[in-house]
């Protein structure tokens, strides 16, 4: 491996391949897993790697059909969860069981492009230890989501101090040190594409068109991608809560202004007495308070989740993985009901 030398550290450069582990995780895709598999196969046709498929308690049979994948094809490692734990939990499932020393996530919806990957390789080989890609343009998605998701890289950039790309998703390559980094941390309130960026290392950016869906229908509702986006912002900030602070200071300095202003009016005789300021600013005053409270709130429910210490996923099955005992993915797996956890392989 050759190497450059910064003070005395040396940075990794020109590394070699020995595994790529291609983790998607697969929630009723049915239509789509079986051209999903024969274009990572075509595009990785030169390259040695594992495709480990999480399936997130699908219903629609694409349980199934990741079976016979991972009967059919070695490479094929399928992890099958209890029930369905979430995009970010399937995800997080599938990097616990990824052998390689070079790891890519990716929906398996043929989203993102596997062709990408190649160049992704190139840049991990001279020295990037996390590639992400940035999405120029993303066909097939509504005006709605691209306003709210462009609106909540805004929200993010105010709130936070990660440097997240906006138009960067999920679709990354890690090296082993990032992802055994991202790994280490545990919480239950996950933003892996800011949690990528957290760890640092040495990070770059491939730019690619997003494609439309092959089949089927976003799993993100409204309601699931607001309760991401307070995920991805209270796991990385606390600002919010300063925001309340703020605001309660503002609204004190308001009453401190309004006093002196009530008492000079008085005595030159030409006070109103109005119910309807008083009422104006009781309910503002009162909306202000509920939102505060809404906001302590967001951050003790999820102090609550964080210390209860559940496993982040439970696994049913497995099929082409050895599971360590000792490894986080092995201890949840151990908590699966007994006789639930196969390894078919
Ligand atoms: N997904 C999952 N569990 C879920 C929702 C989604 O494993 O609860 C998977 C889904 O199968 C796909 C990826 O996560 O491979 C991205 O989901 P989707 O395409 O619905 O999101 P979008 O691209 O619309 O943001
Ligand atoms: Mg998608």
């Amino acid at each position: 491996m050759q190497g450059t030398t910064i003070a005395g550290v040396s940075l990794a450069s020109g590394r070699t391949l020995d595994l790529l582990s291609v983790v998607a995780p697969v929630y009723n895709e049915r239509g789509t897993l079986e051209a999903f598999y024969g274009r990572v196969c075509s595009a990785l046709a030169d390259v040695p790697f594992e495709l480990v498929l999480v399936d997130d308690g699908s219903s629609d049979g694409s349980e199934v059909l990741l079976a016979a994948l991972a009967d059919r094809d070695p490479r094929v490692k399928a992890i099958f969860l209890s029930r369905n734990f979430g995009h970010q939990m399937a995800l997080t499932a599938g990097l616990d069981h990824a052998d390689g020393n070079a790891i890519v996530m990716l929906d398996a919806d043929l989203q993102d492009p596997p062709e990408l990957i190649v160049e992704m390789l190139d840049r991990w080989r001279s020295g990037s230890d996390v590639v992400y890609a940035v999405r120029a343009r993303r066909a097939g998605e509504s005006r709605f989501k691209l306003t709210t998701a462009s609106l909540f890289y805004r929200l993010f950039d105010w709130f936070t101090s990660v440097d997240l790309v906006h138009n960067s998703g999920d679709f990354r390559l890690l090296d082993r040190r990032a992802l055994t980094a991202l790994l280490s941390m545990r919480e239950r309130s996950r933003f892996l594409r800011g949690m990528t960026v957290w760890v640092g290392y040495t990070q770059s950016a491939v730019v690619y068109d997003r494609d439309p869906r092959f089949a089927g229908e976003t799993k993100y509702t409204l309601a699931r991608m607001l309760s991401f986006s307070l995920d991805a912002i209270s796991g990385f900030s606390h600002r919010p809560l300063q925001l309340a602070t703020l605001l309660g200071f503002v609204i004190s300095a308001l009453a401190l202004v309004a006093i002196p202003v009530v008492i000079a009016l008085k005595i030159v005789g030409s006070y109103l007495p109005g119910f309807s300021t008083v009422e104006i600013s009781m309910l503002l005053l009162g909306g202000i308070q509920l939102i505060t409270i809404g906001i302590i709130g967001e951050y003790v429910g999820r102090i609550y989740d964080e210390v209860k210490g559940r496993p982040l996923y439970l696994i049913r099955a497995t099929a082409n993985v050895d599971v360590d005992p000792d490894s986080p993915a092995g201890r949840a797996g151990a908590d699966a009901p007994p006789g639930l956890e196969t390894n078919r392989s």
